[in-house]
């Protein structure tokens, strides 16, 4: 089974990022003979300055009929690209692995969690209302369907892992809308994998206590955004952290961090979370087509990224190198052999 990857480079350093990873991409294709074609669609700033829309119809044209899109980081017309595919293809659930990388002081030790958070729905679904001049409410939409649907991704990710599932709510406050989430996770989750819930005070606090107690979080849009972010920085750094939007007719996988604009042109971009980014979208082509070969790929060029922090001769300045991102990139590739 093959897949069509629309390919978005973004602003500021995306577009450095993501075509010198090109030739990673090429190799991955070549050496484990993965039948992926990667088209080309502009998206972003700079597509809007150009076309005066972040998303114009000739790229949505092209996304359409891709299965995946990979993109690098858009700048000040993030939410314009990503919140509108992410409603287009409902992408319900967003997929944060923090896990600590080989070689980088990390005061936390070895973390290795994985936030699958909902996407859709909470108080992020924007219905907000002033009710009269300084009043405000803010409604939190919570529904069967939805939470039974993150829970079964929580399910299938957990299977791959250390089958270990906290389910994170605040139902002692929040007692219907967390509830109908909390009742719907132990539906799918309960006896199928180690179980556990949690309040989100205590999650976000048991974080930061024992990280090493965490396998998979699974969790609502709000709770989501924040303990990911949280996730994500114990686990070393925001900066190399992927994603995934996971839908059932497209993906989307992106890196955590922004546009870098202060960086931008001068060849010292970290590629990391954008070349993680790629071994998600492997993953997911694994799990679609049951196809080893994209499973093979995925391991090889993780492990080709994680083999170059270990012996920490090719590494970018964030992360206390002193190599470009050429280097850094050459590196990863000649590890894949
Ligand atoms: P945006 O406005 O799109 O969020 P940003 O400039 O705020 O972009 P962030 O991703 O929030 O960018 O990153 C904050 C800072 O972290 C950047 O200014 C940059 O110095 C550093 N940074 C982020 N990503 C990388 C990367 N891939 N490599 C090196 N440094 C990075
Ligand atoms: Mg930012």
């Amino acid at each position: 089974m093959g897949f069509v990857v629309a390919l978005i480079q973004g602003d500021g350093i995306g577009p450095e990022v993501v075509s010198k990873s090109k030739t990673i991409l090429a190799r991955l294709n070549e050496k484990f003979s993965l039948p992926i074609e990667y088209i080309e669609v502009e998206a972003g700033d700079t597509t809007k300055n150009k076309f005066g829309d972040a998303l114009p119809k000739d790229s949505l044209r092209v996304i359409e009929k891709a299965d995946m899109i990979l993109k690098g980081p858009v700048g000040e017309t993030a939410a314009d690209v990503v919140v509108k595919l992410r409603l287009m293809y409902d992408l319900y659930a967003n997929l944060r692995p923090a896990k600590s990388l080989p070689g980088l002081e990390n005061k936390f030790g070895d973390v290795d969690i994985l936030v699958v958070r909902e996407n859709t729905e909470d108080l992020y679904k924007g219905l907000e209302h002033v009710i009269s001049d300084g009043v405000t409410v803010g409604i939190k939409v919570i529904t069967r369907a939805a939470s039974t649907r993150i829970a079964q991704v929580a399910l299938n990710q957990a299977l791959r892992r250390k089958k270990k599932v906290v389910c994170v709510h605040k139902s002692n406050v929040m007692r219907i809308t967390d509830g109908l989430f909390a009742e719907s996770c132990r539906n799918v989750l309960k006896g199928k994998v180690e179980y556990s819930e949690m309040y989100v005070d205590a999650a976000a606090a048991n974080l930061v206590r024992n990280p090493q107690a965490f396998d998979v979080i699974v969790t609502e849009n709000t709770y989501g955004d924040i303990l990911s972010d949280e996730a994500g920085q114990i686990a070393g750094s925001l900066g190399i952290s992927p994603s995934a939007n996971i839908g059932d007719r497209k993906s989307l996988f992106e890196p955590v961090h922004g546009a870098a604009f202060d960086i931008a042109g001068k060849n010292i971009a970290n590629p990391t979370a954008f070349l993680l980014s790629v071994g998600m979208m492997l993953d997911r082509m694994q799990e679609l087509s049951g196809d080893i070969r994209y499973n093979n790929a995925a391991k090889s060029l993780r492990d080709a990224i994680y083999s170059v922090y270990s012996e920490g001769k090719y590494l970018t300045p964030d992360v206390g190198g002193s190599s470009t991102t050429d280097e850094m990139i050459s590196a990863i590739r000649s590890k894949i052999g």
